[in-house]
């Protein structure tokens, strides 16, 4: 083992982001382990790293306790899109919250950096904008978004209580919007659903009047903010804002993806869900000025990456989809 190698644990590792953050590390020759159950995540989005002996995959649902020797953490395991954390919450709830307790557990015991995967969500419905870290959010604690966003702030107060009880390393990033090659086609989050319905030419889905806000940070740039985390050094916990501070509205989010495929799909309004917050943008001046971190990428080149992933798989399932057909 090289000595600047490190063995890290990636929960969720299966999954968008965290795919991306295995290969990432595994390029910087560490060693990997990535556990996941596959609820939202797919083995097809780690199978290029397996042959690399640095890379290990696990099948592990993080509500369970895990027993494994790594140096660093990053604890991603949680389904992220609306769709897929309303499916069912208490499971949501419960790997927040029990998926926290368990590997704070084996940073302790391991005595190992731990860095959580938090969200914007936690600010809920911000009446601040755009959103500091010191803001405490407006979240509602009994609607269909709480299992997410009160799942993910209990996590963060466990990180803080092992921080302060237990002198752990600890890191705490809160993630906004993000998007780019590997979301799942049936993510049913914002980007991948407009670019999918646009390569299809199926109706563009606007919930709402579409003039909600988000700010989109392009993958890589994110996964660039966690690396820096991690080596910060200890007394820069966070929490941490990452993400892209370019604020726009949906509506306009439709446009640039109708224009960049040069869709001919139209745009069809559906209600806009409980407690979907009406506007979000993120505060970064702390990961500018502690972490040197500001994302790269500008939207049109993301989402053109984005594009061209999602048609190539989409015409790789034709090609499946034609030659079922014919065999049958
Ligand atoms: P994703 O759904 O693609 O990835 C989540 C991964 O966690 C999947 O591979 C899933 O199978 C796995 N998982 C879920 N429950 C698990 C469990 N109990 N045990 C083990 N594995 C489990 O979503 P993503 O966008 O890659 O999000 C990764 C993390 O980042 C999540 O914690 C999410 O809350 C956070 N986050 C993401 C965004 C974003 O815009 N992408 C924004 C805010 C926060
Ligand atoms: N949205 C939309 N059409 C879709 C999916 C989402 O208009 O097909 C909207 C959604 O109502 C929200 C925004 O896009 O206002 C971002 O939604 P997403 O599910 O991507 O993430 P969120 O930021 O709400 O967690």
């Amino acid at each position: 083992m090289r000595n600047s190698q490190k063995r890290v644990l990636v929960t969720g590792g299966a999954g968008f982001l965290g795919s991306h953050l295995c290969e990432r590390l595994v390029a910087e020759g560490h060693n990997v382990l990535c556990v996941d159950n596959y609820f939202t995540g797919r083995k097809e989005n780690v199978a290029h790293l397996l042959d690399d002996p640095n890379f290990e995959a696990m099948r592990h649902d993080v509500t369970h306790p895990l027993f494994v020797e790594v140096e660093e953490i990053y604890n991603l395991a949680c389904p992220a899109s609306p769709v897929h954390y309303q499916h069912d919450p208490v499971q949501t709830t419960k790997t927040s919250v029990l998926g926290a307790i368990n590997m704070l557990g084996l940073a302790k015991r391991l005595k190992a950096k731990i860095l959580q995967a938090s969200t914007s969500e936690v600010y809920g419905d911000p009446l601040m904008h755009p959103q500091p870290e010191a803001y405490r959010g407006n979240v509602n604690p009994i609607g269909p978004r709480a299992c997410y966003d009160e799942g993910k702030r209990c996590a963060e107060t466990l990180f803080f209580d092992y921080y302060r009880q237990h002198s752990l390393r600890i890191r705490v990033v809160r993630i906004f919007n993000t998007y780019g090659p590997r979301m799942h086609p049936n993510d049913g989050r914002v980007v991948s659903n407009f670019i999918v319905q646009a390569l299809k030419g199926d109706p563009i889905t606007l919930y709402g009047d579409g003039s909600q806000t988000r700010a989109f940070c392009y993958v890589d740039d994110l996964v660039d903010g966690f690396v820096r985390m991690m080596a910060a050094p200890d007394d820069i916990t966070g929490p941490m804002n990452l993400g892209n501070p370019v604020e726009m509205s949906v509506a306009e989010l439709a446009e640039a993806v109708i224009d960049l495929t040069g869709s001919r799909s139209r745009v069809v309004h559906r209600p806009l869900p409980v407690d979907d917050p009406i506007q979000r943008c993120p505060d970064i001046s702390q990961a500018s000025a502690l972490l040197n971190w500001k994302p790269r990428t500008q939207l049109r080149v993301g989402l053109q990456r984005t594009i061209a992933y999602f048609d190539r798989l989409l015409s790789e399932n034709d090609d499946i989809e034609r030659a079922t057909a014919a065999a049958e």
